[in-house]
C-alpha cells in the first residue's frame, strides 16, 4: 500500500552551492548523510507534509554523475512510502514494471529502498521506501 510521497529528489552539482538556494527559498534543513549504496550525499529539508532531497554524486561512476552528465541538474526522482517494500516489489514485478534491483537496498535514514526504472513508469525514476521501524 502506498503511504505517501516520502520526499522528492533532486540531483545537484553540489550541496554547498545548491543548500542555500533551497534556504532561500524558505526551507530548512532536516537532515542530512552519505548513502554508500547509491554513491551520493544528500541533503533533507522539510517541505510540508513531505521532503525535498537534493542528491551530489561522491564518485564519478554515482549514477547521479551520470544523470547530471546527459540532463544536467533537475528533477531526478519522487519517492512513495510503502507500507511493506517487499510485497509492493513482487506486485509490481508481476505487472511488468522493471525493477533496478531484485532485494531492497539500505537507503538515508534506515530506510529501505528500491527504484522502478524509468522506461516502465511513463519516464519517470520512482523510488519505493519502506520507512524503518
Ligand atoms: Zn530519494
Amino acid at each position: 500500500m502506498i503511504k505517501g510521497v516520502n520526499h522528492i529528489g533532486i540531483a545537484v552539482r553540489s550541496l554547498q552551492e545548491s543548500v542555500p538556494l533551497y534556504r532561500a527559498l524558505g526551507l530548512e534543513v532536516s537532515g542530512g548523510e552519505e548513502v554508500p549504496s547509491e554513491m551520493v550525499r544528500v541533503a533533507f529539508f522539510s517541505a510540508g507534509g513531505t521532503r525535498i532531497e537534493l542528491l551530489e554524486a561522491t564518485a564519478p561512476e554515482s549514477p547521479i554523475a551520470k544523470f547530471i552528465a546527459t540532463r544536467g541538474e533537475g528533477l531526478h526522482h519522487i519517492c512513495l512510502e510503502v507500507d511493506d517494500i517487499r510485497a509492493t516489489m513482487a506486485e509490481l514485478a508481476g505487472q511488468g514494471f522493471q525493477l533496478l534491483s531484485e532485494e531492497p537496498k539500505p537507503g538515508a535514514h534506515g530506510t529501505e529502498v528500491c527504484f522502478i526504472h524509468p522506461r516502465s513508469a511513463g519516464g519517470v525514476l520512482i523510488e519505493l521506501c519502506q520507512v524503518g521501524e
